[in-house]
């Protein structure tokens, strides 16, 4: 009895999979992905492939010079000096810790500004990707100076009470305070900082706004309203978010996207951005990114020992509590931040690479995203090896997403509208057009009468 109910089911199998089968073999996933990445050639794919490459470095320099600003502070003995203002200024502990917080956010800032300054406005300019004129971009650092200082404000002492309090165990301690500020700071972001930035408005209502929202409805995003972003103040990159919860969620998408998508790939990508909010990937790399920095602390707690051993009478540093030391540990977080760099990578690209499997499943546009993908070439290299994907990619790399996508129409080809060319790559321009993607009938999304 069992053996003839499995081979019913074999055969039963077969004969579902026989037609889709017939249709793969049509169409070469690798060949497709490989037309994708082939439209991309010449001075554009050198320069995006030279930005993204230099990028890799950058990490070393940005490292270096933190590690210089903070050898700087303690030799020169500008962070004990700090304390000891700080301890002038203010009488109660807390408050003293918060001030040298402050004060030491600003001299760092001081002191990297030439590294800053390159990295974030020359550089970006040199492969024309920022739109911000010198005083605008010096205007945004400052507000992102300003509130940086004001986190560390809060947040130094919180940490420094559990060092003091638990001079073994703070490590469990401080990495629980880092968790919950991250979580706030990832929350009241969309609602309180970035429109310090730039403006946020609601869409323009027509055919497009409305098959987000019903993407969204389809999808359990509770969303009522998407809005536009003008992040074309500051430069061209695509870029959307769904973010918020209890009540606050919200859809946001840019103006590049708007300008530069076809409304499939508007799609494609919200179908993304949906895929983060829909799998909780907010919470989900918060826990891990908070292990991994548990493990940073740890790591600081040892070689604070190590170094304080060494230096710290030189340094006029006098104990792990005392704030003046806080420059030993960012020196050692940073060279720890390095050395991690591919775990960190490694667990946000992830939850990029299920975003878009959701998006793809969500939408069920795998060439529009393919596209939509190929956009982001302009500061993303399309096509690395994999260890330097693992090492380097916080996204999966434009051959892996868009192979993805091409693997996804290879077992969807009988149920993908009958205008898709059935085999081989397909036009690699859509269509463009102002018209909403057509929606095959979908019992499911039919009003409830
Ligand atoms: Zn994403």
């Amino acid at each position: 009895m069992r053996v003839r109910l499995s081979a019913v089911l074999a055969l039963a199998a077969a004969a579902l999979l026989l037609p889709a089968l017939a249709h793969a073999a049509n169409f070469d996933v690798n060949a497709a992905t490989d037309a994708y990445l082939a439209t991309v050639t010449g001075e554009a794919k050198a320069k995006s492939d030279a930005y993204f490459e230099g990028g890799y470095w950058l990490i070393l320099w940005d490292a270096l010079v933190a590690i210089a600003a903070c050898l700087v502070l303690l030799f020169f003995r500008v962070s004990s000096g700090m304390r000891s203002l700080a301890e002038r200024w203010a009488r109660w502990r807390w408050l003293q810790t918060a001030l040298y917080g402050a004060f030491f956010t600003i001299t760092f800032a001081i002191l990297s500004f030439p590294m800053t300054i390159y990295e974030g406005f020359y550089r970006e300019h040199a492969y024309g990707l920022s739109n911000l004129s010198l005083p605008d971009w010096l205007a945004e650092h400052a507000k992102g100076l300003l509130i940086s200082t004001i986190a560390t404000f809060i947040l130094l002492p919180l940490i420094y009470g559990a060092i003091r309090k638990f001079p073994r165990s703070w490590p469990f301690f401080a990495t629980t305070i880092v968790a919950f500020f991250i979580l706030l700071q990832v929350s009241i972001a969309p609602v309180f900082i970035e429109p310090l930035f730039n403006t946020y408005k609601p869409m323009d209502d027509g055919p497009l706004k409305e098959s987000i929202l019903s993407l969204a409805r389809a999808n359990g995003v509770p969303a009522g309203q998407v809005f536009q972003v003008d992040a074309s103040r500051q430069s061209d990159r695509i870029s959307a978010n769904v973010s918020g919860f209890l009540g606050t969620t919200r859809i946001a998408l840019n103006d590049n996207l708007l300008r530069r998508g076809t409304p499939a790939e508007i799609k494609a990508v919200m179908g993304h951005e949906m895929g983060h909010f829909v799998l909780n990937h907010i919470v989900k790399i918060v826990i891990y990114m908070s292990l991994v920095f548990g493990v940073g602390f740890l790591f600081a707690q040892w070689g604070f020992g190590v170094l304080h051993g060494a230096f710290g009478g030189m340094w006029g540093v006098r104990d792990i509590g005392d704030q003046a030391g806080l420059p030993i540990i960012i020196i050692l977080f940073t060279i720890f931040s390095v050395l991690a760099t591919p775990v960190q990578n490694s667990i946000i690209r992830e939850n990029e690479s299920q975003a878009d499997i959701f998006g793809l499943n969500a939408v069920r546009e795998p060439d529009a995203f393919a596209t939509a993908i190929l956009k982001l070439a302009q500061y993303r290299k399309l096509d690395p090896t994999p260890l330097e994907e693992i090492i380097f990619y916080d996204h999966p790399s434009g051959r892996t997403r868009v192979h993805m996508a091409m693997q996804w129409k290879a077992e969807h080809l009988n149920d993908l509208a009958p205008d898709d060319p059935a085999g081989g790559p397909a036009a690699v321009t859509p269509p463009e057009s102002d018209e909403p993607v057509p929606q095959g009938p979908d019992p499911d999304a039919a009003p409830v009468p």
